[in-house]
């Protein structure tokens, strides 16, 4: 069987076919079109337990992948765990190339907190590019209400940075729709939510927000920096 190639306007009539329709209608279109050649990239947040959620109920075989940076919190471990118990998946681990002893000693200590674009190349983007190879499409957790560099996500489109389809199914979900599929579905998520970090990333460079700031804000906090790069 041949594979299909799908050109940037057959992923633009998808998008529109599946814009204001349910996330569960994106994951059935990926699935239908690109199992097995398709992953969701788990950060174990608010969005992505819910993905985990709707995924294993349509197609528990899916690839679901993490990227272990060695500086995860405690509680995301944790939490990865209460999932894998509680759906019977095997999220697959990506780790760098590089312990952070070698990455201390070939680039200085606490290289998140002297060049965080550099620490997040070798740590996440680069795993990450281990984790796609061989994929058609990966799934993600991305939401347009997240950030400006968000705010214009399709549903489906062809990510140019990675060479593979891209599926957004919680692109137009707003966070009220995350926690009520959560409370709905009892989903487990991240203790982590509860203590004021709306978005959790490595420990180094994710800190709690204030009420009323942007939920990004706690993310590498004193830098410009807003995105890891797996997204932009
Ligand atoms: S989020 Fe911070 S610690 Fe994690 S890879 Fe990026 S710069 Fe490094």
């Amino acid at each position: 069987m041949t594979t299909k190639i799908w050109s940037e306007e057959e992923l633009k009539e998808a998008s529109s076919g599946l814009e204001g329709k349910d996330p569960e209608d994106a994951i059935r279109w990926a699935v239908e079109n690109f199992y097995p050649d398709l992953a969701l990239a788990c950060s174990f947040g608010a969005e992505d337990v819910c993905l985990v959620d709707m995924q294993t109920k349509i197609n528990p075989r899916v690839k679901i992948f993490y990227l272990d940076t060695d500086l995860l919190f405690k509680e995301t471990y944790d939490i990865r765990d209460r999932l894998t118990k509680k759906y019977g998946i095997s999220p697959i681990q990506y780790r760098p190339a590089m312990t952070l002893e070698e990455q201390a000693k070939a680039h200085g200590d606490k290289l998140w907190a002297t060049n965080p674009d550099l620490c997040c190349k070798i740590r996440k983007i680069d795993p990450l590019l281990e984790a796609l190879k061989g994929l058609r499409c990966w799934i993600t957790g991305i939401r347009r209400e997240q950030a400006p560099t968000r705010a214009n996500a399709p549903v489906v489109e062809w990510d140019k940075k990675f060479n593979l389809v891209k599926v957004n199914p919680l692109a137009m979900w707003t966070i009220n729709d995350v926690w009520n599929y959560i409370h709905k579905h009892d989903v487990p998520y991240n203790i982590l939510h509860d203590r004021n970090y709306p978005s959790i990333g490595c420990a180094p460079c994710t800190k709690p927000v204030k009420s009323g700031e942007d939920p990004r804000a706690g993310r590498w906090a004193g830098f410009q920096k807003k995105e890891c790069g797996l997204h932009k």
